[in-house]
């Protein structure tokens, strides 16, 4: 089957963003709508599959371009590779999901010896023609052939200093000419052969390089980072437009703007802009671009003419547009067009401002978010109280605050990131080789280049701060160093960046944490609103439980109560309670423990009032508790020696003439004192060698406790009941659920039903009313779920823990899998995700499926939700969303991203 592999911008479809890439899409869709393009096509990324598989160009794609290219000629009245009037074409990557700078591009392709001259004579401009070759040769070297930039820039640079000039606009004609000469030169030297003169083997060559790119480390990488798989994009299309120069004198312009402020949203013109340059001089940073605005006063009515484009752009897409721009001769041409990549803030501003101007539905508003984003909002800031003081300033580029040990190269910056340092990426500028220094590093500062610059663009989708253009700070990267006003910042240097005010620091300053906007509050409403699934949080802690409640949780879905134990002011009663011999001694440390438990329980409920608030029952293995037994050795090893000291004390005080007098710390410190230490420690290591089990994590915890030791449940249950009669007593309202963890079978249930019923029954006459309670199981085990018709009977609710049940489905150990093995599976692909952090719905969710279908059909009222850690993860949401379930719990940061994915669920 032969299909169509080259479109017309003025015939492909502009929805088609699989298979003419973002880009070409675009181009396609603004040419069919009247916007100023200029003309060209694009080639498929069928066909770069197609390249890729075969590592040829599909045998009739170059007639087929040639095609175009004559229709271009004829648009343009231009000519391809001939001397008078030479039509020179742009050679752009484009793939379905936008990689800014990942992949290739080539521009001023067309020239050659013969169409410069055409060039020089048709524009007057000598300068203007060699200024455009030295560039194309550069590029075309650089993708198509392979040649380093470093063996052209030596020469560039060489020809500046030998001139005496700093920027490339010192350069003069004669100058351009002889770095273009030197140019050609290094293609012979490096590549073998002469640069091509036949303007249909630049095309070739260079459409072929940028189909190579797809497969090009930094475009693998960014695509494993952000997880786009073949699904969301696959293969690159090439876009071929005719070159429209910014660079042919002072009436030209190029420059990329923003439809609205990318760092906080609000509506205004945004970008940046160079009169006389070339679209690299932007977004290289190697000029410093000036403002959109500055173009209402040099250019006014050209701006005016921008301002319709952008109105044009947003109304058409109704989402903020990336765009760049061409104004050459007094003519403005949009050259390209993308979904604006922002931060969180601004994409809930603008959200919430494209509802209210009635440009997007609430739906749409929710859904143009990705609730991951919002996990910037909940970024720190730096504490507006701290006395500190800059030692440098740049330009906001991407917002957050963080300190880290400023780097100079990515190189160093991965391998320091990756070994757990904090650092900074510090360079002057940024190129997108630079990508895995992104990755790993806290911020990023650069001494050049503008909010639009490769590393603002870069660092603002990844939602880490940079200040950009700092021009105060001067790097020498050879010294490993960099001046900062009479600051000397050796590499290692603690820096802080506040990416929102583009404030440079030094040492680690403090932060405080952020706070929501009334956007992101309104928005959230509006989430809620939408939404089926309710959103709980896991806290352990009144503390815990506040911050829950501000980050919007409608109840506590997870009390691990073992939490709780563990404050210092508890853990020698729980301890006392595991070393009891006998009942006796154990119901008299719980009794000790019941007021603690209740009062947390009262605190934890009035804060969730009138929200249901699920405790768990005691879930660990008993050993969490103790020390471990190589501890305890060392421990009591220490304790004997000190025993020796002690007595040897005794037996030297006893044998001097004089007494003295002792510290009194020391006079205390007897024999007997130790011995009593020793006695516990040794107690304690006899508990944990009989605690001991191969599989604590399969062994004796969770309801097998409760069953062991049926008066540490009867106690928690007593605790929970006798603080919801204190609350109701207080006013008020609370709706506990008492949640039993690890449960195989309805014995187990019935057992702890009966302490829960009769405590319950004993507590209701006092109190002289009906305890309002839930009770329900977790669903944590492979056998829960298939027993789950037979669990339904006996509960109010479900709670599926997906940590215990994803360990079982899968046979890992999650206290093992995270370090060992799991990262090299993921990386080699073999499991896409971590199944600790994304459900895997293809396992687990088939026994979720089947629990929840089997459990509501018992109990078609039953509540269920999820309280494992992928209870937060929006796929996962999705997934607990079509199961039908009630809730999910996550823990609290996560809440709002949670919210947004909940609404996301039921829009999609
Ligand atoms: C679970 O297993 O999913 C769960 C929430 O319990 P824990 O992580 O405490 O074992
Ligand atoms: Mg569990």
């Amino acid at each position: 089957m032969t299909h169509k592999r080259v479109y017309a911008f003025s015939e492909g479809d502009g929805h088609n963003k699989k298979l003419l890439g973002g880009k070409g899409a675009n181009l396609c869709e603004m040419t069919q709508i009247g916007i100023n393009v200029p003309p060209g096509f694009v080639i498929t990324t069928e066909a770069c599959l197609d390249y890729l598989k075969a590592n040829t160009l599909p045998a009739d794609l170059m007639g087929e371009v040639k095609k175009q290219i004559k229709s271009m000629e004829g648009a343009t009245g231009r000519s391809f590779g001939k001397g008078k009037n030479p039509l020179l074409v742009s050679v752009r990557s484009g793939s379905a999901m936008s990689m800014p700078g990942m992949m290739d591009t080539i521009l001023n392709l067309g020239l050659n010896d013969e169409t410069l001259e055409g060039l020089i004579r048709q524009t007057g401009d000598e300068r203007f023609a060699y200024d455009a070759y030295r560039r194309f040769i550069q590029l075309f070297g650089k993708v198509a052939l392979g040649i380093g930039d470093e063996h052209f820039d030596e020469h560039f640079e060489e020809v500046k200093q030998q001139a005496g000039v700093k920027a490339d606009v010192g350069l003069d004609a004669g100058h351009l000419k002889e770095i273009s000469e030197r140019f050609l030169a290094v293609v012979r030297r490096e590549s073998g052969k002469d640069f091509p003169q036949d303007v249909f083997m630049q095309l070739q060559l260079a459409v072929e390089s940028v189909f190579r790119s797809w497969m090009g480390k930094r475009a693998v990488d960014y695509r494993r980072e952000f997880h786009i798989t073949p699904d969301m994009a696959n293969g690159t299309a090439v876009n071929i437009c005719a070159m429209v120069f910014g660079n042919m004198g002072d009436d030209c312009a190029t420059g990329v703007g923003f439809t609205r402020n990318p760092g906080d949203g609000s509506k205004e013109m945004f970008g940046e802009y160079l009169t006389n340059a070339q679209g690299e001089d932007v977004v290289a940073g190697i000029r410093t671009p000036k403002p959109l605005q500055s173009m209402e006063l040099e250019m006014p009515v050209l701006f005016s003419e921008l301002v319709a484009l952008r109105d044009k752009l947003e109304g058409h897409y109704k989402e903020v547009q990336d765009y760049e721009f061409t104004i050459e001769k007094g003519t403005l041409y949009c050259l390209q067009t993308r979904n604006g990549k922002m931060n969180a803030a601004a994409m809930v501003k603008t959200s919430v401002d494209m509802f209210t101007e009635g440009l997007i539905s609430k739906e749409r508003a929710i859904l143009r978010i990705d609730p991951e984003l919002l996990e910037q909002l909940l970024h720190p800031r730096l504490d507006p109280d701290s006395p500190a003081r800059p030692i440098a300033v740049g330009l906001p580029a991407s917002p957050g605050a963080s300190s880290g040990k400023c780097v100079f190269d990515a190189d160093l910056a991965e391998k320091l990131g990756n070994a757990g340092e904090h650092v900074i990426l510090v360079r002057e500028e940024t190129r997108p080789e630079d990508i895995h220094g992104f990755f790993a590093a806290e911020g990023i500062l650069t001494s050049r280049g503008g909010k639009t610059s490769h590393a603002a663009v870069v660092a603002r989708g990844m939602g880490k701060p940079c200040v950009a253009g700092a021009e105060g700070i001067v790097v020498d990267v050879s010294l490993r160093l960099a001046h900062a006003g009479d600051h000397v910042l050796h590499e290692g240097d603690v820096i802080t960046l506040d990416g929102g005010t583009g404030m440079v620091y030094l040492g680690a300053i403090p932060t405080i944490p952020p706070q929501f906007s009334e956007d992101l509050e309104e928005l959230l409403r509006w989430a809620d609103e939408i939404a089926d699934l309710k959103v709980m949080a896991n806290a352990d802690t009144p503390e815990a439980a506040k911050k829950a409640r501000e980050y919007g949780a409608m109840g506590i879905g997870l009390c691990r109560t073992e939490r709780m134990f563990n404050a210092s002011d508890r853990l020698p009663i729980v301890i006392d309670m595991i070393l009891a011999e006998n009942k006796v001694e154990r119901v008299a440390a719980l009794d000790r423990l019941l007021p603690i438990q209740r009062a947390d329980f009262v605190e934890l409920f009035s804060v969730m009032s009138p929200d249901p608030v699920t405790v768990r029952l005691l879930d660990p293995p008993m050993h969490e508790f103790l020390p471990t037994e190589h501890d305890l050795l060392d421990q009591i090893h220490t304790l004997r020696l000190y025993r020796d000291v002690v007595r040897g004390r005794q037996t030297a005080l006893a044998a001097l003439p004089v007494k003295r007098d002792l510290p009194e710390v020391l006079s205390e410190l007897s024999e007997e004192f130790v011995n009593d230490a020793l006695i516990k420690k040794e107690r304690m290591l006899k508990k944990v060698r009989e605690l001991q089990e191969v599989n604590p994590m399969l062994g004796h915890r969770g309801v097998r406790l409760g069953i062991a030791y049926p008066e540490i449940y009867a106690m928690q249950i007593q605790a929970i009941l006798e603080a919801t009669i204190e609350c109701t007593k207080k006013g008020i309202e609370v709706h506990p659920e008492i949640m039993v963890p690890q449960v195989i079978t309805t014995q187990e249930l019935a057992h702890v039903r009966r302490t829960v019923d009769e405590l319950s029954a004993k507590l209701e006459k006092d109190f002289g009313a009906k305890l309002n309670f839930k009770f329900g199981t977790m669903i944590e085990t492979v056998r829960a779920c298939t027993r789950a018709t037979h669990l339904a009977a006996n509960v109010e609710f479900f709670s599926f823990g997906t940590n215990d049940l994803t360990q079982a489905v899968f046979s890992f150990s999650r206290e093992d899998a995270e370090n060992k093995f799991l990262p090299m599976y993921n990386a080699s692909g073999i499991l896409r995700d971590n199944p600790f952090e994304v459900l895997d719905t293809e396992g687990v969710g088939q026994l979720i499926d089947m629990a929840v279908s089997r459990g509501r059909k018992q109990r078609p009222d039953l509540k269920i939700g999820i309280c494992g850690e992928q209870g937060g993860h929006p796929g996962s949401i999705r997934f607990c969303h079509k199961a039908g379930l009630d809730y999910v719990s996550c823990s609290g940061p996560r809440v709002p991203i949670a919210r947004l994915a909940a609404a996301a669920a039921k829009l999609q």
